[in-house]
């Protein structure tokens, strides 16, 4: 991938650049920007796992960028990359992105230094459950506190692993479960939690094209079909994404850009096909139905219609920038546009749908999880006497006219059966993300198209988000 140039600020001061360009449209009493935009704490910690006959040292953070709303949300982490700069911007992103889409969370994120794959499973667990165990004693886990999730590297695994734990240190603890979300379904995760950071991709984009003056901003028309993508890492927020835009909305994946090089094929790639080669050769090199090459970075500059960076922060910089040909992107990833690069783009006439909005759908569905895990009953439990009441009236009357049209119509027996059975939990979460995700975009199109002195999504995002942020200050105090 192309690196980003020496003199490109850093993550965190990228991230801080685009806050200062958006609070300098807003009217903040002295010192309150400041006070939103800094970091409140960052933990480091260090300690010793006992592995193969020796003893490995890691390094670990969890940053809590804003606590104006408790507990903090954010993922963890594992990769040899982290640091604490990467922290501190993700953190800070998790306060935006939370307040953006109207979870009611601070900020958080944290990570640990390690490439997850030199280790096998046991090894990974008893170092997994020694970091948690050093956050979790110092309440930077914990339901009411400090809520982590998954992010590049974890996973549901790691998740059991970190709320096992916690319930361990805290036997007490009725509430133990919502320490953490993105756990499997069996240890209290949620329906529709691993799709859902890639479906929230989905529904921003469908929500895009619903509005004549966002397509015209983009010099496109039409819908999504037929579109042709680019996706860069095919991780489990980028193949998400692919897969439901190419199976659900009529999208053609024309390339897929990974660690060992890139996919390209005009004529579409089966975005399943691609995943199965990877999981089976740890990587797309060989895949017998698209062209690969080597040097990926140069697949990002190709022309497309959307293109979707899905993995690491800064892979458009000022050493590519201007070379992207893509009129829309939508960072699934965090920060995967840097500062500078998000300045030669905008004077290009790019879109850009911000990360902080286009990748909230995982937050969002792990603050259902923490809501189900909190109130103790499977979603939809409660209301489904009333909703069976109120479908068994429908189907009444649909019975009546099914009798009186004769052959002109039907009722299907699929059609009543599922009618009746009333929504399952991940048909709640899917229609629980979609209306989260219309409903903060909506929020960022007014001001994106009703005021004069902002002319980009991101600075839209940006408003709305410290907006909330800053009432939440003044409401509360410090
Ligand atoms: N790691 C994800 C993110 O960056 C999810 C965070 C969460 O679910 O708390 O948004």
């Amino acid at each position: 991938m192309a690196a980003a140039p020496a003199n490109e600020p850093t993550f965190r001061e990228s991230v801080d650049l685009m806050f200062n360009r958006a609070v300098a449209l807003m009217d903040l009493p002295p010192g309150l920007e400041e006070k939103i935009r800094v970091c409140n704490a960052t933990y480091t910690v260090r300690f010793g796992v006992r592995l193969r006959g020796g003893i490995r040292t890691f390094t670990g953070y969890r940053s809590v960028h804003s606590e104006h709303m408790e507990p903090v949300k954010g993922g963890i982490r594992f990769a040899p990359s982290v640091n604490q700069d990467e922290v501190e911007a993700l953190a800070a992103l998790m306060t935006y992105k939370c307040a953006l889409v109207e979870a009611p969370f601070g900020g958080s994120k944290g990570g640990l230094c390690l490439d997850p794959r030199e280790f096998d499973e046991h090894e990974l667990e008893q170092i997994t459950r020694r970091f948690a165990y050093e956050l979790a004693k110092r309440d930077l886990i914990h339901p009411s506190q400090n809520v982590p999730a998954p992010d590049m590297g974890t996973g549901e695994r790691e998740m059991a692993w970190i709320a096992d734990q916690y319930a361990r240190m805290n036997t007490t603890d009725i509430n133990a479960r919502a320490c953490v979300t993105g756990k499997p379904l069996n240890a209290g995760g949620i329906a529709g939690r691993v799709e859902a950071t890639g479906r929230g991709v989905q529904y921003a984009l469908r929500e895009f094209f619903r509005d004549e003056r966002d397509m015209q901003a983009a010099g496109m028309t039409g819908s999504l079909d037929g579109k042709r993508v680019i996706v860069q890492g095919l991780g489990n927020v980028g193949y998400h994404a692919a897969k439901f835009l190419r199976d659900e909305d009529g999208c053609q994946i024309i390339g897929i850009i990974e660690r060992d090089g890139a996919l390209f094929n005009e004529k579409g790639i089966d975005v399943d096909a691609v995943r199965d080669w990877i999981v089976k050769h740890g990587g797309v090199t060989g895949f017998p139905d698209a062209g690969h090459t080597a040097e990926g970075a140069a697949v990002l500059e190709e022309e497309c219609d959307i293109l979707i960076p899905a993995a690491l922060e800064g892979v458009i910089n000022l050493g590519n920038a201007a070379r992207i040909k893509a009129p829309l992107i939508i960072e699934a990833a965090n920060g995967p546009i840097t500062a500078g690069a998000d300045d030669v783009l905008r004077e290009k006439g790019t879109v850009i749908i911000p990360d902080m909005y286009a990748n909230a759908g995982g937050v969002t569905v792990s603050y259902f999880e923490w809501v189900k895990n909190l109130s103790h009953i499977r979603f939809g439990r409660m209301q489904r006497r009333q909703e069976e009441a109120r479908h068994q009236l429908v189907i009444d009357e649909l019975e009546r006219l099914d009798r009186y049209l004769g052959d002109a119509w039907s009722m299907t027996p699929e059609f009543k059966e599922k009618y009746l059975r009333g929504a399952d939990e991940l048909e709640l979460v899917r229609s629980g993300l979609d209306d989260t995700m219309r409903i903060a975009y909506q929020s960022m199109r007014k001001v994106w198209h009703e005021r004069e002195d902002v002319t980009d999504l991101r600075t839209a995002a940006y408003l709305v988000a410290i907006d909330k942020v800053a009432s939440s200050y003044r409401a509360k105090g410090l």
